[in-house]
């Protein structure tokens, strides 16, 4: 144990480890995030409300149990260089840190207690060739660490990409949904809790278009997670 924790410290000193969101250098106890940013990161506590940004956008639409999301997402903010390095450094497994940390503030409220599946939203095919793995899925993993339930990421299937919501008018965010996912075996979501975990939130489309392709499923329950949402007040 020993021998190894001064190859560790020497390698530390090689190649300093850095925070993944303020990129200040880690100390030997800290994994992924510094213990500032860990404390100072903006979380958005929506589980602890009734209402508020998130649900508001699916208001009337899509029949959610839980709307969750860890951050509030920022422009050049220290959230937004976590994503980047998640999605564009092959930092995979922050996402999966991610997952746990917000699992264990939840599950100490005792939120997530009653979810039977965990289900990553698929990426289109060409997109997960091209990046190597679903972000959303290590994501998912994280939590199912602490929850200890399955993640289906097969069942799930997506025929489409979402058009890039961005250049669209208000009164257009929410056509186009429809066909964009299909849902494989929906026999295995009878009568479960379903936890649909995405990466980013934004216009909520992507969300309402797997609902899209759950909504049939007799007596199914969904709540939706994620890392961070981006309200559009950015
Ligand atoms: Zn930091």
């Amino acid at each position: 144990m020993k021998a190894m924790t001064i190859i560790n410290d020497l390698m530390s000193l090689i190649y300093p480890r850095h925070c993944e969101a303020c990129a200040e250098n880690l100390f030997r106890h800290e994994h992924f995030i510094c213990n500032y940013c860990k404390l100072s990161l903006p979380k958005s506590n929506y589980h602890q409300k009734r209402e508020h940004e998130l649900s508001l956008i699916f208001a009337g639409r899509v029949p959610f149990k839980n709307y969750l999301s860890f951050y509030v997402f920022e422009k050049s903010g220290k959230v937004q260089r976590m994503l980047h390095a998640i999605k564009y450094q092959n930092q995979k497994e922050l996402a999966e840190f991610l997952g746990e940390l917000y699992a264990e503030d939840l599950v100490k409220e005792n939120i997530l207690s009653d979810i039977d599946i965990i289900m990553p939203i698929p990426l289109h095919p060409k997109k997960l060739k091209a990046r190597g793995f679903n972000q959303s899925e290590w994501f998912a993993k994280g939590i199912a660490k602490l929850i200890l339930k399955p993640v289906n990421g097969f069942s799930l299937e997506r025929k489409k990409e979402t058009a890039t919501q961005t250049n669209k008018k208000k009164y257009q965010r929410w056509e186009n949904v429809d066909g964009i996912f299909n849902l494989k075996q929906p026999e295995l979501f009878a009568n479960k809790h379903v936890l649909l975990v995405d990466d980013v939130i934004t216009t909520g489309a992507t969300i309402e278009a797997t609902w899209q392709a759950l909504k049939d499923v007799e007596g199914i329950k969904v709540s939706v997670i994620s890392i961070a949402f981006a309200s559009r007040k950015i």
